[in-house]
């Protein structure tokens, strides 16, 4: 299962207070082995951080899907969502507000020796769903965070963004070269 404690603490640090659970008690759904619930619910996974810059989830809180079932040894939890993930475009730096797709499974089976089985968002029966939409999101962001797929970024010599003007128009004359200078003055010397 996926170990991104990485991202926890940046979570547990600046978590905005909004209407929704952080954490749900799984021991309320009183469930047996072998039973399972379906929950729609709300949570907030935080600010994300990404390439040194600040992303935030777009809207005051994220609707998450939770499949919840109960095993002999434990449970077995999925969770799935769509967020739009907002903040500046790597290339541009403009705006940019992309959708992303969120998968996620835990197993915790708390008696068992091997690691893989046991869920660091589990602990008893708490589940902390912030930390893990946070976590989850983290890990299915894009490498490239753009404000459109073919951003064509910043013009290196003058800063100004590409995607506004032109790029075959937008040129910079080249330096001359001193050497071309002096040859030009020697034969206007002629
Ligand atoms: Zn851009
Ligand atoms: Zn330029």
């Amino acid at each position: 299962m996926s170990r991104s404690s990485r991202f926890c603490s940046a979570a547990n640090l600046d978590r905005r207070v909004v209407a929704g659970y952080h954490s749900i008690d799984l021991a309320r759904f009183a469930l047996r082995p072998g039973e399972g619930r379906r929950l729609d619910l709300h949570t907030d996974p935080g600010p994300l951080e990404l390439a040194g810059q600040r992303y935030a989830v777009a809207g005051d809180s994220l609707g998450v899907r939770l499949d919840l079932s109960r095993t002999a040894a434990g449970y077995a939890v999925r969770l799935q969502f769509t967020a739009h993930v907002a903040g500046p475009c790597m290339r541009c730096l403009a705006d940019a507000d992309v959708s992303v797709e969120v998968d996620a499974r835990e197993v915790d089976q708390p008696e068992s020796e091997d690691e893989e089985l046991r869920s660091p968002y589990i602990e008893g029966d708490e589940l902390e769903l912030g930390s893990w939409a946070h976590d989850a999101l983290a890990l299915a962001l894009p490498l490239q965070l753009l404000c459109r797929p073919d951003c064509r970024g910043l013009c290196p010599v003058c800063g100004a963004s590409l995607n506004d003007a032109d790029p075959a128009a937008h040129r910079h004359e080249p330096d001359p070269d001193p050497r071309w200078a002096a040859l030009r003055n020697l034969r206007s010397d002629q």
